[in-house]
């Protein structure tokens, strides 16, 4: 598998206005960092109150483990953080739509809000594909917002796996 820098700059979040641009924006600096580890480029932090408590980016490669999506790992980092598996008073901040198994960790994990920067129509698990924030019968509806940084957001994933069908045709 070849190896990239990602050709994207960071951002420079400001702590002046800790807006959710600024929390998304961190979002967004973790799925460079994982485009730099050769991972698909897609970030998430956890902000309780006005504090970032956990931020990690996708780790499915690296670490061999198809659960190691940037969401799942932030909620195991988060709780861990908090000391308590119920993250109510969390917002979860992500730079696409979470697949069902992250929206469903979401529900279990009972955070209050997600912000998302773009649909995923395949696989999205909060209205994209399905909806597993709305369950009829679950006591936990996460409330959703979508389209910070969308453009940027989905510009990372759309050129990472460009450059990689281009880099494999190259072989
Ligand atoms: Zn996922």
């Amino acid at each position: 598998m070849n190896q990239s820098i990602c050709p994207f700059p960071k951002f420079f979040p400001s702590q002046l206005d800790k807006n959710h641009l600024f929390y998304m924006q961190h979002a967004y600096n973790e799925a460079i960092n994982a485009w730099n580890q050769n991972e698909v480029p897609i970030g998430a932090v956890i902000r309780h109150h006005d504090e970032i408590i956990s931020s990690a980016h996708n780790q499915t490669r690296g670490q061999k483990d198809p659960t190691a999506h940037a969401e799942m790992i932030a909620i195991t980092m988060a709780a861990k953080r908090i000391g308590d598996w119920r993250l109510n008073d969390c917002t979860l901040y992500v730079t696409k739509e979470p697949c069902p198994m992250c929206a469903g960790a979401t529900v279990m994990a009972r955070i209050r809000k997600i912000h998302f920067s773009f649909e995923d129509p395949k696989m999205g698990g909060l209205g994209g594909a399905t909806s597993l924030h709305s369950l009829e019968l679950s006591n936990h509806k996460p409330k959703i917002s979508v389209g910070i940084m969308r453009q940027e957001s989905m510009k990372l994933v759309q050129a990472f796996f460009q450059l990689q069908r281009s880099s494999n045709t190259d072989n």
